[in-house]
């Protein structure tokens, strides 16, 4: 298991890295399950009771000989003994009073988003504070003809206060201010479906029969709860679903019922690849029976946590949403518009760029052939060179030839001559006769 630590939170990597994980998981989660307890109503108004400051307060000034505190305010043994009866409906008044003064809490805003983005599965709480229902999440476990309702966002683990229910019929009223009145005294209000079929009856001549007493809709310590199967029911289906996350917020998880729920959905998420077990809370839970249940305690207010995974999912949403916001006629015109004058622009630049290719090309080809020319007209030039120089070697050579043969013509000459003759005179006369002769 690993624990963030929200205090803190931008002075340690790892817990920061670890945090950005379980957002993570928050952000792809699209079946989860949240269990919830009395710590995500903490920063709602709501006095907690196990507080020295709680609401016990509220009643002992009232009840200063009767010590009833704690776990004891919800424990069905109270109604053994009339005095602490009369202490727990002060109790649930004043508990019922300050519940009309509450605001859901950034937790409960924060199961409602996760509702409306269609990645709760269910949201499981012990809370009888009914702060969901300002939200207007659905509490009614079962419907009129008494059946279980699948679509139901919270189911109420512990009741609501916000019903009451006969102790005879069960007749179910909402908890109305006249009653809270008679609560405030310690005294349970009759219930009126009861009483009118005694009037009845009376009326009838008949003789008179037991009627019952109001009491708040919430399952107390020792008790059995009235929609217990109905329950059961629900997580059997949940369960059945493959949740990919399970999220326990704001409770140590001391009450045995809900431990069993935490152990069993925790087992079936981590059946899932990807499935993740977190627990935000102030305090860890305690026990080997937690061993490998949970893999991240995010160790702080939940409020805290929410408000981070909120903004982060909230975050994906507006980027889609800019992304995929559909367009006013006007901004769809405006868009085609563009889009037709990108079109022929690009269309033109292609035009024009062809053009360009073609006067390259042909610039190219242009200078190619110059270039060709000009090797025809040097290597003509060169050929003519060669020729000119060929012609004037055979002319010297035809000369020198030539000269060869006069010189030659010239001496045989010379040796007919008388040999009185000088050479000087040999030469010129040989020449001359030569000459003469036109060779
Ligand atoms: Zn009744």
């Amino acid at each position: 298991m690993l624990t963030i630590d929200l205090s803190q939170q931008s002075q340690d990597i790892l817990s920061d890295r670890h945090l950005q994980k379980v957002t993570d998981v928050m952000l792809k989660a699209k079946k989860t399950i949240v269990v919830t307890g009395a710590g995500i109503s903490c920063s709602s108004g709501i006095p907690d009771f196990r507080s020295a400051d709680g609401l016990y307060n509220l009643v002992k000034k009232q009840y200063p000989d009767t010590v009833l505190k704690g776990k004891d305010l919800f424990d069905a043994n109270l109604f053994r003994d009339c005095k602490t009866t009369a202490v727990f409906y002060t109790f649930i008044s004043e508990l019922h009073a300050q519940t009309l003064k509450a605001k859901p809490t950034p937790t409960h805003h924060f199961i409602k988003m996760l509702s409306e983005r269609g990645k709760l599965l269910r949201c499981y709480t012990q809370n009888i504070d009914c702060l969901e229902e300002e939200l207007g999440m659905d509490t009614s476990l079962v419907c009129d003809k008494g059946k279980v309702k699948k679509d139901v966002n919270v189911v109420q683990l512990h009741g609501s206060l916000r019903r009451l229910k006969c102790t005879l019929c069960s007749e179910p009223y909402g908890f109305q201010t006249d009653y809270q009145k008679v609560f405030k005294e310690g005294d349970a209000p009759g219930c009126p479906k009861c009483e009118l079929y005694d009037g009845i009856r009376v009326a009838q001549g008949k003789r008179k029969v037991a009627t019952g007493t109001l009491r708040p809709d919430i399952v107390l310590y020792n008790e059995n709860h009235p929609f217990g199967d109905a329950i059961g029911k629900i997580q059997s289906s949940d369960l059945s679903r493959s949740p990919d996350v399970l999220l326990v917020m704001g409770t140590s998880l001391k009450v045995h019922g809900l431990r069993l729920l935490v152990r069993k959905a925790a087992k079936i998420v981590h059946g899932n690849k990807k499935g993740c077990v977190i627990l935000v809370n102030k305090t860890p839970v305690v026990g080997k029976e937690w061993a490998g249940v949970f893999d991240y305690f995010v160790e702080g207010e939940t409020d805290g946590w929410c408000s981070i995974v909120e903004n982060a999912i909230r975050q994906v949403k507006v980027q889609t949403k800019l992304l995929f916001k559909p367009l006013t006629p006007a901004q769809a015109d405006a868009q085609a518009h563009m889009a037709k004058a990108t079109t022929e622009e690009t269309a033109a630049g292609e035009k024009e760029t062809e053009k360009e290719k073609e006067k390259g090309v042909a610039k190219e080809k242009s200078v190619l052939k110059k270039m060709s020319e000009k090797k025809t007209v040097e290597k003509r030039a060169g050929e003519k060179k060669t020729a000119v120089t060929k012609r004037t070697l055979t002319r010297s050579t035809a000369v020198a030839e030539k000269t060869v043969v006069k010189r030659k013509r010239v001496q045989d000459k010379e040796n007919q001559l008388p040999l009185a003759f000088t050479k000087k005179q040999k030469a010129t006369t040989a020449t001359r006769a030569l000459a003469a002769m036109k060779i």
